[in-house]
């Protein structure tokens, strides 16, 4: 495929950062969000914005989704229409965070009605790696269209093939239940430590060069946290989507994580106490306000 058209639906915090980096790749992207702001963005960075989905569809040799949950993209595709407004042999790629068995069911009812291939291709890196291109992509489908993709999806950040369709939302799920079981600990043991009298940037230098280090100590403590920003760009209540997803696909293999399950009701009991809107990195804040 020499530079295939790109289209893109949901130009959030993610999405808007990574279609002005294709732009900039000299991709032609069409795109759309339910927020005029976000269409305004893409249109500032140099692409074409319309109003509906099917529209984007209808311009797209490849059509890359990046949107909350499994329940948005199912009804875009279906629902809405896109795939069947799609051109013969264009291929999806979900980089959202999505539910794997979900996405392999979706992948085969599209397959059976004669539409479009599906790719799952979630992210990890945040905000900061979608600006960067420095994505970590898990790429779950036929090894044939992943390599058709390449050159699009490295724009973005690094491809690793993960497996067959559903296998890079599996994996997304579960780094995230260790993400944010790190940064639940991670909080826990900064407020003892605070409490105890101990400085908390000479804790994080010791935990980082130390065995007790994580993404939350390198990245998300001392970037979001200790500023005091809580700005890093990912929602809570996306986190803990992730970690649902996570936890009941563990337990559905009949490999239950009771780790993970006791994170997921504390992340859960936070999110019902928090500002919906919040950050994932408030997490520390609450953890930090309870006795
Ligand atoms: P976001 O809420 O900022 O963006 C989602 C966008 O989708 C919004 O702009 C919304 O208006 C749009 N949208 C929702 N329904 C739509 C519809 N029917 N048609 C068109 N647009 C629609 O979320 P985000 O942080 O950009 O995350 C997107 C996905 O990426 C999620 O699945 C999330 O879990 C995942 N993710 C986020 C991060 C991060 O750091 N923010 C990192 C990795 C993965």
């Amino acid at each position: 495929m020499s530079k295939p058209r790109i289209g893109f639906i949901g130009l959030g915090n993610m999405g808007t950062p990574m279609s002005a980096r294709l732009l900039e790749a000299g991709y032609t992207v069409i795109g759309t969000d339910l927020s005029a702001e976000n269409r305004a963005r893409l249109v500032a960075s140099g692409g074409s914005a319309v109003q509906s989905t099917g529209e984007v569809a209808a311009l797209a040799d490849v059509l890359i989704l990046m949107l909350p949950n499994s329940s948005i993209v199912e009804s875009v595709l279906e629902s809405d229409g896109a795939a069947a407004a799609l051109p013969q042999g264009a291929i999806v790629v979900d980089m959202s965070s999505s539910e794997p068995l979900r996405t392999r069911a979706l992948a085969e009812r599209l397959a059976a009605s004669g539409g479009p291939t599906l790719v799952d291709a979630p992210v990890s890196g945040g905000v900061g790696g979608a600006v960067n291109g420095k994505l970590t992509i898990m790429a779950g489908g036929d090894a044939e269209t992943i390599e058709t993709l390449r050159p699009i999806l490295e724009v973005l950040g690094k491809v690793r093939h993960t497996g067959e369709v559903g296998s890079g939302h599996a994996l997304k799920a579960l780094n995230n239940l260790l993400s944010a079981t790190h940064l639940l600990v991670t909080s826990e043991a900064m407020a003892a430590g605070k409490e105890f009298g101990l400085d908390p940037q000479t804790m994080l230098e010791v935990f980082n060069s130390s065995s007790g280090r994580s993404g939350s100590t390198e990245n998300k403590w001392p970037n979001f946290i200790l500023p005091g920003s809580f700005d890093s760009g990912f929602g809570l209540a996306l986190m803990l989507k992730d970690m649902r997803i996570a936890a009941s696909l563990a337990e559905s293999l009949g490999r239950p994580s009771q780790l993970g399950a006791r994170a997921v009701e504390l992340w859960g009991q936070a999110a019902t106490e928090l500002d919906p809107a919040s950050d994932h990195t408030e997490i520390a804040r609450w953890a930090a306000s309870k006795d």
